[in-house]
């Protein structure tokens, strides 16, 4: 078979991840991408440095990644909380692009206009006029991505991004809940002061454009914490954007040619501040669905079920993740912007209790050598997509000798000390009783 034309649109977190897994298969990547729009700064956890990193994007890191104090005001109570890291979009974005070049990608600077597709494969044009062929195309344009059809959508919300000029200062980010919405807000060193502000598309009564950043400084003016952290600074009318911040999960995000990623497959509410979490996720496990798809196109329908169902949970978490948080706003019951928020997606437990006995064992779609293929697996209402390995260790085995009955010293009696303890622990966690 001819090597195949893989051709990336996008170069966020979620293409980036993609090229560079699929460089580490072997694959010659084009990575066509516009560069953002707006200077924008995101918070991000140690465990997304950590998912970054092992996805290859460590120097875009290094350069784009600070420490930052953390504030909390929410449910009229005020927490300093461990600190998160504030990610400067521009120098990520634009480090991201050398990481890509660097491990062999092709990157190309452009905006696709259209993309014409068949079975037979992929034409993209560009608003310069240039034509892209490719095999095989990977959606990663983010929220920009054309909406497909099938999809769960969050409550609408519109998020007003406010940027300024401040002085210099330690590094400092605050979240605020108000009566109509909630507000992100950050300072970077040397002075750059970002507020955010997230409304109900419908519920709010907006001004119009001309207006908003007098509008945004009204509202500023009126927190005390915006006052505290920024000062009188913070009153007059900034730079703004307005994007839409509506949790979109797409229908179909894999086809015989294609597969969506990052925030073209699902996009969630950013108070779970995942945004980039979820896009390497679904971004970190595309190569094995590519290269399976490619190589082993009789395996596509297996490819695309591992895709689909992986996407579908981590959204729904992330969904039930906000509505928690959202719900313990207490103040905010009877109040258009959160009584939808605080019951999307449903009133299901973000965490189902441990139960032993609802255990089965399952063949499911798993990851193997960089190809998706089906093994038995744990499933439980906890763990829906199925466990495979503990630490290395294959556990459906062990399950399923207990479920027939034999005993679990005989079961682990081959094993060294270290990894029976291991599997002990494991299966007390699943709610087994010796
Ligand atoms: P993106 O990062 O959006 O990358 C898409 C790329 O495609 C961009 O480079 C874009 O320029 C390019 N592109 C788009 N259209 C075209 C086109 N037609 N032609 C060529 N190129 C194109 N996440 C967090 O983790 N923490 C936060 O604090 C946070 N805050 C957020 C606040 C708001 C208001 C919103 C909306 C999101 C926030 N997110 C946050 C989410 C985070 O921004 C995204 O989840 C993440 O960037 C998605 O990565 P991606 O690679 O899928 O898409």
């Amino acid at each position: 078979m001819p090597e195949p034309r893989i051709l990336i649109l996008g170069a966020g977190p979620a293409g980036g991840a993609t090229a560079i897994g699929l460089r580490r298969l072997g694959y010659d990547v084009e990575v066509v991408s516009d560069w953002r729009r707006f200077d924008a700064v995101e918070g991000v956890s140690q465990r997304v440095l950590e998912g970054l990193r092992h996805a290859g994007l460590g120097s875009a890191l290094a350069l784009a990644a600070v420490p930052a104090r953390r504030r909390v005001h929410w449910n009229g109570t005020d927490q300093q909380l461990n600190q998160e890291y504030l990610l400067d979009r521009r120098l990520f974005d634009s480090a991201l692009r050398d990481d890509l070049r660097r491990a062999g990608a092709r990157v190309i600077e452009g905006r696709v206009r259209e993309v014409h597709s068949d079975a037979q494969g992929h034409r993209v044009v560009l608003d310069n006029g240039q034509a892209l062929l490719a095999d095989f195309l990977v959606e990663a344009r983010g929220r920009q991505a054309p909406l497909g059809s099938n999809r769960l959508r969050g409550p609408e919300s519109v998020s007003l991004l406010n940027l300024w000029q401040g002085e210099p200062g330690e590094p400092v980010s605050a979240v605020e809940s108000l009566d109509d919405g909630w507000a992100w807000m950050a300072r970077m060193a040397d002075g750059r002061c970002y507020w955010q502000v997230t409304l109900d598309s419908g519920a709010t009564r907006l001004p119009g454009r001309a207006q908003l950043p007098d509008y945004c400084a009204d509202r500023r003016q009126q927190s005390a914490l915006v006052g505290e952290l920024f000062g009188a600074g913070a009153w007059q009318a900034a730079e703004l954007h307005a994007r839409s911040s509506t949790a979109i999960l797409a229908g179909d995000c894999v086809g015989d040619n294609w597969v969506k990623v990052g925030d073209a497959a699902m996009a969630v509410d950013p108070l779970s501040g995942n945004g980039i979490f979820q896009s390497l996720s679904s971004a970190l496990q595309a190569p094995a669905v590519i290269n399976t798809v490619l190589r082993h196109p009789q395996r596509v329908d297996l490819a695309r079920r591992f895709h689909q169902e992986r996407i579908e949970q981590l959204f729904l978490r992330f969904a039930r993740i906000g509505r928690d948080f959202y719900a313990q706003e207490q103040r905010g019951v009877g109040q258009p912007f959160w009584d939808p928020r605080r019951s999307w997606p449903d009133d299901q437990p973000i965490h189902v209790p441990a139960d032993f006995g609802k255990l089965q064992v399952e063949r499911r779609p798993v990851i193997r050598d960089g190809l998706i293929d089906e093994a038995e697996v744990v499933v439980g209402p906890d763990q829906p997509l199925g466990i495979w390995h503990v630490q290395g260790v294959e556990v459906a085995p062990l399950v399923h000798g207990l479920q027939a009955g034999q005993r679990l010293e005989t079961l682990l009696a081959h094993r060294p000390a270290g990894e029976q303890a291991m599997l002990r622990a494991w299966l007390t966690a699943q709610g087994h009783r010796a």
